[in-house]
């Protein structure tokens, strides 16, 4: 069987068959790159893994909302957890329906959460009190009775490799924490226009262990008990995302086995429908950002490798002082000890530091890895540099999957003259 993903054939690394030099001749550099057999294959593996329990895992658009990443989820059974208005219009577009869609995050606009009634999502994830009641308000509004969930805060310790990574504690934003769960049951049964189908948590991203799953899990179970003794159509678990990948060689990642043993268990404990939410998983290992070596530099006793790649394409290292594995792309002899830098003005603009490479020169391509989630959604135009292409590998084809930007991009929503108003 050929090889899939990532693998080095002759000195030389491909996506799939397709060796990257071949791709970065194409489409030119930055380049994010993703490999579809490996989406299939961690959907496959995680499915796989709730075999025999009732389940849907709803893909997390933040992580890679590319319209064909999402269509080959949607192909593969996944569903959607979505965030804002835009990524609902995102998935609309990629072919989901509305029950598809499980619906996120404490900050929905009144607009939004409209766009979602009318779409018919599957569910509302309500992260306050005054957004039940707006949601109550708006479905009545529209005629409607708005299917949700609670996002319970189970207020557990969350390891992860960055704060700001977490969300299951207490004191964060996220949630409805444990103690007010009650309340917010009892005052669900007062509104018209609301049906509580669901409770969930989310505890973070990039989760080390299953120790805070183990402490969340009696938490979730226990509102659950509540609601339902209270007489809600409750039919809906829903776990969250975060599990984790490797990111540095050698790294072990949470085992998704013990994830499995544990969520399941407490699934069947309930008999209720479970939804997943990953996004990392899915997509992290598929994806590497293409980049090309510009220029070696030495300053002040180091060596500096700068690459056509920056912060705006990938700010992972900046923003999370992530780990990202970096490869040269052609076999190169010799090592080097260098910082990996873009060209943009920021000292905050790495993606490595001190990292041993191979003798690399100018011209020479990098592929950093494990790009996949997480990296072109968070990509901006700073220091107006327009977005990297995005390309579909898949199996011995190449395909790009999104344009890269252009110039006049970077400045069409600001063409029109200034039409002066006065208040
Ligand atoms: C971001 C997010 C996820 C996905 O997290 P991953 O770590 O990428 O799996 C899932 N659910 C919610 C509510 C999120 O905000």
């Amino acid at each position: 069987m050929p090889t899939t993903g990532f693998t080095t054939i002759n000195g030389v690394l491909h996506a799939d068959q397709v060796p990257l030099p071949a791709i970065a001749a194409a489409v030119g550099t930055p380049a994010y790159v993703y490999c579809a057999n490996t989406v299939r294959d961690r959907f496959r593996r995680l499915d796989d893994a709730f075999a025999g329990v009732p389940h849907h895992i709803h893909f997390a658009v933040k992580a890679n909302s590319n319209l064909h990443m999402l269509s080959l989820l949607r192909a593969l059974g996944a569903g959607v957890d979505i965030v804002s208005g835009g990524e609902l219009f995102r998935a609309l577009e990629a072919g989901f329906g509305g029950r598809d869609v499980v619906f996120s995050g404490v900050g929905k606009t009144v607009a939004e959460i409209e766009q979602a009634l009318r779409a018919g999502v599957a569910l509302i994830n309500v992260e306050s009190e005054a957004e039940l009641v707006a949601i109550d308000h708006v479905a009545g509004g529209l005629g409607l009775t708005a299917p949700i969930a609670i996002r319970v805060n189970p207020e557990v310790t969350v390891e992860t490799p960055h704060a700001y990574i977490k969300t299951g504690e207490k004191g964060q934003k996220f949630g409805i924490p444990r103690d007010d769960v009650a309340r917010l049951i009892a005052m669900i049964a007062t509104l018209p226009h609301v049906e509580l189908r669901g409770l969930g948590m989310h505890l973070g991203s990039q989760i080390s262990n299953a120790d805070p799953l183990r402490d969340a899990l009696p938490r979730l179970l226990a509102a659950i008990a509540h609601a339902r003794a209270k007489g809600h159509p409750v039919t809906y678990m829903d776990v969250g995302g975060g599990l984790s990948v490797p990111y540095e060689p050698n790294e072990t990642s949470a085992d998704l086995d013990d994830y499995a043993r544990l969520v399941r268990a407490a699934a069947l404990e309930t008999g209720l429908t479970l939804l997943l939410e990953p996004g990392r998983y899915l997509v992290a290992e598929s994806g590497v950002l293409l980049t090309e070596v510009l220029y070696r530099k030495h300053a002040a006793g180091k060596d500096f490798v700068v690459t056509d790649a920056g912060m705006n394409d990938l700010i992972r290292p900046a923003l999370y002082q992530a780990y990202h594995a970096i490869e040269v792309v052609r076999h190169t002899a010799g090592a080097l000890t260098a910082d990996v830098v873009g060209p943009i003005c920021e000292s905050g603009d790495f993606f490595a530091k001190a990292r041993v490479l191979p003798d690399v020169q100018a011209g020479a391509l990098l592929a950093i890895r494990t790009a996949g989630a997480y990296g072109f959604t968070m990509a901006s135009n700073y220091n107006s540099r327009p977005r990297p292409v995005e390309v579909l590998v898949d199996g011995e084809r190449f395909a790009v999957a999104g344009a890269r930007e252009q110039f006049d991009d970077l400045v069409r929503l600001e063409r029109a003259p200034l039409h002066w108003r006065t208040a």
